[in-house]
C-alpha cells in the first residue's frame, strides 16, 4: 500500500483539528504534550524498510533487530541539522556481532549487519542476539562544522530499548522512555510476500524547571556495600507519560492500517497533543563506483593485487549489496 502524506499544517495559529486516518508511512512524526511538558517522535516504516532488509539474505531473527536499530535511530537521528549525519553502530559478542545503521539528513537511510549463523538459535530475545559489547552514536553536524560527538553507551545482555534509556539517564540525564517493534506483515497480491513493518515512539519529559526533571538516583556502582541509595519520586507529569507509554502494544507501532497521527491521539488526547509535519524517510545508499574506486587507491599495492581474483576486482557494498567490478589496471592492481 502506497500511503500519501496529509497535506495539512498544524500551526500555532490553528491548533485544533481531527487526528488523520491516512497513515503516513517512512516518516518521522514529531508531537508534542504541552500540559504533561513531553515531548516526543513516532516513526513508522514500511517499503523504506523492507528495501533494506531485502537487499540482504537476513534470518528473520537478523532482519528484526537491525530493523529495531533502524526505527532507533530515525528516533534519535531526525534532529540532525541539514547535512548532518547520525551513526549508530553496535560491536558485540553475541550471534549479531554488528550492527551499523546510517542516517544521513533529511532524509537517507542505509544500514546492515554481520551475524553468525550458527549461533543463532530460535527464540532469542535482542540482548542475547546482542550478547555484551556497546553501542556508539555518533553524530556529525556536516561538510561546514567540525563538530563531531559521539555517545558510548554499554551492552550488557539487554537489547536496544535499554540502551536507549540507559544512555538518556547517564548522558543526557533527560527522563526518556523508548518503545521499538519490528513485524514482518503477510499481504495479498504477488503470490502473499512478507513485508516488513517497524515503529517505535520516543517520550521525553523536558519542564522548564530543571529540578522537576530530576530522576531516581543512578546505581551507586563502586560505591561501598550498604551505601544508602537517595530515592527522588519521579514528577507526576513524568509518571503519567511513562504510564501512557506503556500501554502502546506492539501491533499498534506496527499496525499499517492505523495511522501514526490516530495512535497519538489514542495515547494522549485527555492531554491534548500538537503534533508536526510528517519528515520523510528513504532507503538509499550514498556509494559509487568514484567512491569504491578512490577506496581502492587509498590500499596498498600489496593488498591491492591479493584483491585479483578470475582477472578481476570486485567490490561488494556492505550496505546495499552493489557489486563494482574493475579491471586490475582500473583498481591499480597490477
Ligand atoms: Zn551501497
Amino acid at each position: 500500500m502506497v500511503s500519501q502524506s496529509p497535506d495539512i499544517k498544524i500551526t500555532p495559529e490553528a491548533p485544533v483539528r481531527a487526528p488523520s486516518a491516512v497513515p503516513v508511512d517512512d516518516a518521522v512524526l514529531a508531537f508534542e504534550v504541552g500540559a504533561l511538558d513531553l515531548r516526543g517522535r513516532l516513526t513508522r516504516l514500511g517499503p523504506a524498510l523492507d528495501e533494506i532488509l531485502h537487499k540482504h539474505d537476513y534470518p528473520p531473527a537478523v532482519g528484526k533487530l537491525l530493523g529495531e536499530a533502524i526505527v532507533l535511530t530515525t528516533l534519535l537521528g531526525s534532529s540532525v541539522k541539514f547535512e548532518g549525519r547520525f551513526i549508530l553502530q553496535t560491536r558485540t559478542d553475541g550471534p549479531v556481532s554488528l550492527l551499523i545503521v546510517d542516517f544521513q539528513a533529511p532524509d537517507r537511510l542505509r544500514a546492515y549487519a554481520r551475524y553468525d549463523e550458527a549461533r543463532l538459535k530460535t527464540g532469542q530475545s535482542s540482548g542475547e542476539l546482542l550478547g555484551k559489547g556497546h553501542l556508539a552514536m555518533t553524530i556529525d553536524q556536516g561538510a561546514n562544522t567540525t563538530s563531531r560527538y559521539q555517545g558510548l553507551v554499554a551492552l550488557d545482555g539487554g537489547g536496544l530499548e535499554e540502551a536507549a534509556h540507559e544512555y538518556f539517564l547517564r548522558s543526557e540525564q533527560i527522563p526518556t522512555r523508548v518503545r521499538l517493534a519490528v513485524g514482518e506483515e503477510m499481504r495479498g497480491g504477488e503470490g502473499g510476500k512478507l513485508h516488513w513493518r517497524a515503529g517505535g515512539i520516543l517520550l521525553q519529559f523536558l519542564p522548564k524547571a530543571p529540578e522537576r526533571a530530576k530522576q531516581a538516583d543512578l546505581h551507586p556502582g563502586d560505591a561501598p556495600e550498604g551505601t544508602a541509595t537517595h530515592h527522588v519520586p519521579d514528577d507526576d507529569a513524568w509518571v503519567e507519560g511513562q504510564s501512557l507509554i506503556s500501554t502502546v502494544e506492539d501491533v499498534e507501532l506496527i499496525d499499517p492500517d492505523l495511522s501514526g497521527e490516530r495512535l497519538l491521539y489514542r495515547l494522549f488526547h485527555e492531554r491534548g497533543v500538537r503534533v508536526f509535519n510528517p519528515q520523510t524517510l528513504r532507503a538509499r545508499c550514498s556509494c559509487s563506483r568514484d567512491a569504491v574506486s578512490s577506496m581502492l587507491k587509498s590500499f596498498a599495492p600489496n593488498d591491492r593485487a591479493e584483491m585479483v581474483k578470475d582477472g578481476k576486482v570486485v567490490v561488494t557494498c556492505e550496505f546495499c549489496s552493489s557489486v563494482y567490478e574493475f579491471t586490475p589496471q582500473e583498481a591499480g592492481a597490477e
